[in-house]
């Protein structure tokens, strides 16, 4: 039986190699589902997805890290963003230029990230719940997530990493593997041939046998002779943080001046949640409140 929205983090005993594997199901169909993207698009949303939720776990801290890339190529933004405590959203949006309308669900299934987005950067976001927040620039030369994860990585760390990201229309998930600095093992011929072994064994994984086994099955078949140990698993789920609190601090981010005029045009301000496309909308009476101070501030940070 295969492991389903959980994380694992694992080690291999007396080496300095760690690792994390993952697999999402319901988190990748709900998240996917209020997204207006052809089908063949939702394998490259789920990649983000299972990206931000191994990134978030990789880096351990309090808060939200988010993956984000917009261009302009036929996909004008993808981005995902997972917490500490496992809740994981995404947003994926095609361009409207003409140009890009003609493009079928082959091009979509078939094309690299570059081909999908145009030359742009993926930004990496790390907003802790407290102190600063970071972000992280790489550009989207590789043909894939998992290859920009992988420099990202050897910037921002200089350690020795290897992302695999595998996903398709209902399921995604991914396989991560860094070489730590000398902890255990100080000789550098043996450092080597640890992270070559593991390495090697690593890409021989198919995105069948992350969808199908278990975590604990699956690298117990990949990596039979490396006495790999698996930490508790961690759950994920699809989980949005939207409200009428953070649609309101919104609008007032806006100015009074462009909000009134909003509300002259539409009668009613309308914002549906790109991320779970909850719909919101604010009166008059609401708008009022917000710009003469009758809104509890305390609500809206
Ligand atoms: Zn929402």
């Amino acid at each position: 039986m295969s492991d389903q929205d959980v994380i694992h983090r694992f080690i291999f005993d007396n080496t300095d190699i760690r690792g994390e594997i993952l697999s999402l199901h319901k988190t990748k169909l709900e998240s996917g589902e209020n997204q207006s993207t052809p089908k063949a698009l939702l394998p490259v949303f789920g990649d983000f997805l299972s990206g931000a939720c191994l990134l978030s776990e990789v880096l351990k801290f309090e808060g939200i890290l988010s993956l984000q890339a917009s261009g302009d190529g036929p996909v004008s933004m993808i981005m995902a963003e997972a917490n500490n405590q496992g809740h994981v959203r995404g947003i994926i949006k095609l361009s409207e230029e003409d140009a890009h309308k003609a493009l079928d669900e082959d091009f979509f299934s078939k094309a690299t990230l570059p081909e999908l987005l145009g030359k742009t950067s993926l930004i990496i976001t790390i907003d802790p719940d407290k102190g600063q927040r970071y972000q992280g620039i790489v550009p989207i030369e590789e043909p894939s997530l998992a290859k920009c994860l992988e420099h990202y990585f050897y910037q921002s760390e200089q350690l020795p990493t290897q992302v695999h990201l595998f996903s398709n229309e209902e399921h995604c998930g991914g396989l991560f593997l860094q070489c730590l600095p000398a902890q255990l093992v100080t000789d550098n011929d043996e450092r080597e041939k640890h992270w070559d072994t593991a390495r090697a064994l690593a890409s021989t994984c198919t995105e069948e046998e992350l969808f199908t086994l278990s975590h604990q099955e699956l690298l117990l078949r990949l990596f039979h002779d490396m006495q790999c140990r698996l930490f508790e698993p961690k759950a994920l789920s699809f989980k949005c943080s939207c409200s009428e609190a953070r649609c309101l601090n919104a609008l007032k981010a806006l100015g009074q001046q462009e909000v009134y005029k909003l509300l002259a045009e539409h009668d009613l301000i309308q914002m549906d949640c790109q991320f779970c496309a909850t719909p919101y909308a604010f009166g008059k009476e609401n708008v009022d409140a917000l710009f003469n101070g009758d809104t509890d501030e305390s609500v809206l940070h």
